[in-house]
């Protein structure tokens, strides 16, 4: 991994998680000349999501950058067990992750910066430039684009056909192209990668509410899980300073778990950094596609990160693109219609899902409390009402209509008489 030779390249992704990389490493093997931009010099753990959906690896298995996954230390998870203080421990229940997408099996938790790291050197073995620690990268549209970006001091300049800016919600690239998000901040979260979990089972995941605190626990086999909690954003500063993360784990103790979380709280050793975020939905102003210039992944926007699809989201949005510089040799903005058409009515059904997600699980008090006691009764009665949990498993457009619609969510939310 070096800094860029052909200053020419087809392509230019700056940005290198999970939707540049794959991007890279997808593009080179398909024979088009790549150069990858990541300001990382190394990849560590920026705290991103490290559970993807069945639909999601289905993405990357299209793209050929599953075995990412798998040799970065990806775990298969094969039940959710939801865990919540409106039902006792023992009378969870249980769903098979399973069955929902032939050929995938359950969703996988996998620690985030192996994968990047796998995808970045995959794109580099097929022939990509593959450029880390790539600073101040800049980037001008049009017929020619242009990015410039400083390694070791140096300034380097780049004139590929197209740049894919995947930045992340930074959305560095798409603020130099004009592109402005509007944002919404439902609550806050934060997460952490732990070891020495050797009680809990790692077939398991746990999703549920306590107090005010959101709580997920993604095991990653060997007792390592990546741990995450929602919480209102006043209580912020619970996590922060002095002692945040011993207060993080402890806040496991809770009495919906089966052990009350002593598998959790009890055992856990950190093994990255604790990192807290605003848990934020963020919807682009202006076109994704300019001249010269395509956004994917966090950079064009992203639903609430508590519904745990942005990983999927990112490489159905790569897929898409590639699919289009593979596929011929037209790159011009109208090119990229399908996409744009998928997409807004993909994040359309995402943002619906998350808010009824959020409304759900990140609301906290007894109103709250009570409203999720009726939802779950109400799933109780008639499966159809835990339609909005599909979105976990396969992509949106494999959802049902009827989960999308004010007459679902009204019916999912109100009070009974
Ligand atoms: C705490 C948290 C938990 C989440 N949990 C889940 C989950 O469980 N499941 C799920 O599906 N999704 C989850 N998500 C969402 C998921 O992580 C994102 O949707 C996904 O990482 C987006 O990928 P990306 O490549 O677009 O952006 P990012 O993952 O943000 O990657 C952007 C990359 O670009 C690099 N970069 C940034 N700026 C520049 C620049 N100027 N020049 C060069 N490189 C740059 C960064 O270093 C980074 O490597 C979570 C997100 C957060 C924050």
């Amino acid at each position: 991994m070096s800094e860029a030779t052909d200053d020419a390249p087809d392509v230019v992704v700056v940005g290198g998680g999970i939707a540049g990389a794959s991007a890279a490493a997808h593009l080179a093997a398909s024979g088009l000349s790549v150069a990858l931009l990541e300001k990382q010099a190394e990849y560590t753990d920026i705290v991103r999501g490290e559970w993807i959906a069945p639909w999601g690896l289905q993405e990357a298995q299209r793209l050929g950058v599953d075995e990412c996954f798998g040799f970065g230390g990806g775990w298969e998870i094969r039940e959710w067990t939801q865990w919540d203080e409106t039902v006792a421990p023992g009378d969870a229940e249980t769903v098979d992750m399973t069955r929902f997408v032939p050929g995938v099996g359950g969703p996988m938790a996998f620690p985030h910066h192996t994968v990047c790291e796998l995808m970045a050197e995959q794109a580099a073995d097929a022939g990509a430039t593959v450029v880390m620690g790539a600073q101040r990268a800049a980037v001008t549209g049009g017929e020619q684009p242009t990015v410039t970006y400083r390694l070791d001091g140096v300034e380097h300049e780049l004139r590929p056909r197209l740049v894919i800016g995947a930045t992340g919600r930074s959305c560095t690239v798409g603020r130099q192209v004009g592109v402005s998000m509007t944002n919404s901040v439902h609550h806050w979260g934060g997460g952490l990668r732990v070891a020495g979990l050797d009680d809990w089972p790692m077939d398991v995941q746990a999703m549920g509410t306590e107090g005010e605190r959101m709580f997920m626990v993604f095991p990653q086999g060997d007792g390592m899980a990546r741990l995450y909690i929602n919480f209102p954003t006043e209580n912020r500063p619970r996590y922060q300073g002095d002692g945040g993360v011993d207060r993080f784990i402890a806040d496991f103790e809770l009495s919906s778990l089966p052990d009350g979380g002593a598998s959790v709280y009890s055992a856990a050793t950190p093994i990255g950094p604790l990192k807290l975020w605003p848990s934020v939905a963020m919807f682009p102003e202006q076109s994704i596609v300019t001249d010269g210039v395509v956004l994917v992944g966090d950079e064009a926007g992203n639903a609430d990160t508590v519904l745990g699809t942005g990983l999927s989201c990112s490489l159905r949005d790569t897929r898409m693109v590639c699919d289009v510089l593979t596929g011929g040799d037209d790159w011009s903005p109208a090119a990229f219609e399908p996409y744009l058409i998928e997409r807004k009515f993909r994040m359309e059904r995402l943002h619906f899902g998350a808010d009824i997600v959020a409304k759900l699980y990140c609301e906290f008090g007894p109103e709250a409390m009570a409203r999720r006691r009726r939802a779950r009764e109400l799933m109780e009665e008639n499966f159809a009402a835990s339609v909005t949990g599909l979105l976990n498993m396969v992509a949106p457009e494999n959802v049902p209509d009827f989960g999308f619609s004010e007459f679902f969510a009204e019916r999912l939310f109100r009070e009974r008489v």
